[in-house]
């Protein structure tokens, strides 16, 4: 912590995320690992979960990554910036008319439906050139892609520059569902329509499911983020921490009460401290009687509700001598992303990527 107490931008802060580039880089070498043979790709949508585009794009194109996918156009516009000379799949191609900003920027479309298919060999056509793209199949989940009937007409895909092939598993991290050999069995139906072009079927789970799900590239987010894509992986190492300062410390006496709604009541006389995140930070209501944060081993329960920008925490067990500026853990050894998710009744993707943009940010580099 030597750097960052020098930086008044750190000593002003509320709370910090503490983004582990090493711990990413760790990560995508261990998935890179389970899926060799096929490309080790990286999702970086949603600002890369959460943790910051740019900066974890360029720690994952230091490792090695060829490939990129984002979500949105202006997603895979923004990382364009950052990645002057890398392929950046965009997930959801193009809305209609905008194919023009998908070729000027070097991106390349997943193509989802027949009309997309259609403004891009247009697009093309009129070019002169063949931009790459990629195509993906719908086998199952009923949310992007081509039908098997789609494919009927084979004339429609002429003129295309194909690099990618892709579906999507509905159930990957249910390894016995028999939705995952079904889906696979489809895709490998629907992608003999395109001889010759790489195959991409696993996200983090399905990397878990065994080589029989990699085919030529692999495309894992949430597991170059740490977050489990099932019960017993947990070779993954965390990759976030999240601290508070205490804002401010009282002691309230018994029928004492605490938050919107007075919703807690103090049974006794009881020492609380109010930590400056809430909400809007991603620290989700749902926490209000479950969650904690906190010192060292010791556990300090939130109480009342979770307000904007703010939480009341129980420091009753604390040890004596706590002050304003004083830190607590948010997420850290004793609470990882995954316990955070179970407290507030969700998944570990919905934390990262609900992790508010007020948190002041500490990279810790690659290596
Ligand atoms: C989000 C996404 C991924 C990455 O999923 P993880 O479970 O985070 O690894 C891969 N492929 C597609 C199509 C996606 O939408």
């Amino acid at each position: 912590m030597q750097t960052e107490n020098q930086d008044p931008a750190f000593a002003r802060a509320g709370a910090w995320l503490t983004v582990s580039l090493k711990a990413i880089a760790d990560n995508y070498a261990h998935v890179a690992r389970l899926g060799a043979g096929a490309e080790c790709a990286a999702v970086v949508k949603a600002d890369a979960y959460g943790l910051g585009a740019a900066r974890v794009a360029l720690a994952l194109a230091g490792c090695g990554a060829k490939t990129f996918f984002v979500a949105h156009l202006d997603e895979g516009i923004a990382l364009r910036a950052s990645l002057p000379d890398t392929r950046i799949f965009v997930l959801h191609g193009f809305m209609p008319g905008c194919e023009g900003s998908m070729q000027a920027y070097g991106l390349v479309p997943v193509l989802n439906d027949l009309d997309q298919v259609r403004s891009w060999v247009q697009l093309c056509a009129e070019q002169g050139y063949a931009f790459p793209a990629a195509l993906q199949f719908d086998t199952g989940m009923s949310r992007f892609g081509l039908s098997e009937a789609d494919l009927q007409d084979r004339s429609v895909f002429e003129g295309l520059n194909l690099q990618l092939v892709m579906s999507h598993l509905a159930c990957a991290d249910t390894p016995d569902n028999p939705a995952n050999m079904m889906q696979r069995s489809r895709f490998v139906d629907m992608a003999m329509a395109f001889p010759g072009v790489p195959r991409s079927l696993a996200a983090s789970s399905g990397i878990f499911l065994g080589p029989e799900y990699h085919f030529e590239l692999i495309r894992p987010g949430a597991a170059l983020y740490g977050i489990a894509p099932a019960e017993g992986n947990r070779a993954l190492k965390p990759v976030i921490s999240l601290d508070a300062r205490i804002v401010q410390i009282r002691t309230i006496q018994a029928g004492d009460r605490v938050g919107y709604g007075l919703g807690w009541m103090a049974p006794r006389s009881t020492r609380i401290a109010t930590l400056g995140l809430g909400y809007a930070d991603g620290f989700f209501r749902a926490q209000a009687g479950r969650g904690a944060v906190w010192h060292g081993q010791t556990r300090l329960p939130v109480i009342g509700r979770v307000s904007m920008d703010s939480i009341s925490v129980d420091l009753t067990d604390a040890p004596d001598g706590l002050k304003a500026g004083d830190v607590l853990s948010v997420l850290g050894p004793e609470q990882d992303v995954d316990a955070l998710a179970r407290s507030a009744g969700t998944i570990g993707y919905e934390v990262l990527t609900s992790l508010g943009s007020r948190f002041h940010r500490v990279y810790e580099p690659n290596a």
